[in-house]
């Protein structure tokens, strides 16, 4: 169900039955040489919305926005402060919440988002302590990581603009993708890395350019719109069986009786 369809009055009568209201995150930011910039928006959107219909979970409209300062050189980055994201998702949650919603669970296809989200959802939980808010936020990659490993490349060597997610757009919009540029690509293909996690701590000690950095992960040359579509099942089945444990509070680290529950 699209929260953009309904009227006030539906939207009233349906927060009265506690559903999950999905609210799809992600950028407009390079996704290198061969891609277009709506890449993690889209993504989280196709698959917001195909949850939303398997489970029934309310889903709103895109946040096209994100927290892109890292690929801030780069022409067409649209990049939110991680202030103004932080205070978007406040007003997206607090309206919710005033509308009467109670579990939301914010999806996203930018990881660099989560950094704010979560901060967001410690701000959200403070504000209404006492109202049986819930609050998920995730990056979409990490929902069914065991599926989408044993279908290709999910995590080596970063998942920007890398085979997974050339596979999924090649499945969803190929005519929006780049084939010679991804062909290119493969053939200079050689790890790059424009921020570090390999010691186990963020490393960050340039802004990467256009003239110096193509802005890929990975080899997206071995992409293929089969393995996008195999990606994006895997992805809809796993995401959609958190909706269904979420609204019932498997997950819900303290009880209905306010104690930490026992597993
Ligand atoms: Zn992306």
């Amino acid at each position: 169900m699209l929260l953009e369809n309904l009227t006030w009055e539906e939207a009233r009568d349906l927060a009265k039955e506690d559903p999950v209201v999905i609210v799809p995150l992600g950028s407009t930011e390079q996704h290198g040489p061969h891609l277009p910039l709506k890449v993690d928006i889209a993504s989280a959107d196709y698959i917001a919305r195909a949850v939303g219909e398997r489970t029934n979970a309310l889903v709103t409209p895109p946040l096209n926005f994100g927290f892109s300062e890292l690929w801030h050189k780069y022409p067409g980055t649209i990049s939110f402060t991680a202030d103004t994201f932080k205070s978007a998702l406040l007003d997206i949650c607090n309206s919710l919440i005033r509308g009467g919603f109670k579990k939301i669970f914010l999806i996203n296809g930018h990881n660099p988002n989560l950094i704010v989200m979560q901060t967001a959802a410690y701000e959200i939980i403070d504000m209404f302590e006492d109202e049986d808010i819930s609050v998920a936020a995730s990056t979409y990659i990490f929902m069914a990581a065991d599926k989408c490993n044993a279908i290709g490349e999910n995590f080596k060597d970063g998942t920007h603009a890398n085979e997974m997610e050339t596979s999924i757009m090649l499945h969803l919009f190929k005519d929006d993708v780049r084939w010679d540029k991804a062909l290119e690509v493969g053939e200079n293909y050689r790890l790059r890395k424009a921020i570090s996690f390999d010691a186990g701590a963020m490393i960050l000690n340039k802004w990467p350019d256009s003239a110096t950095y193509n802005g890929v992960y990975g080899d997206p040359s071995i992409a293929s719109p089969e393995k996008g579509e195999l990606y994006l099942e895997a992805l809809i089945e796993d995401i959609s069986q958190f909706v269904y444990d979420f609204k019932d509070g498997k997950y819900d680290p303290i009880g209905k009786d306010g104690r930490p529950k026992d597993r």
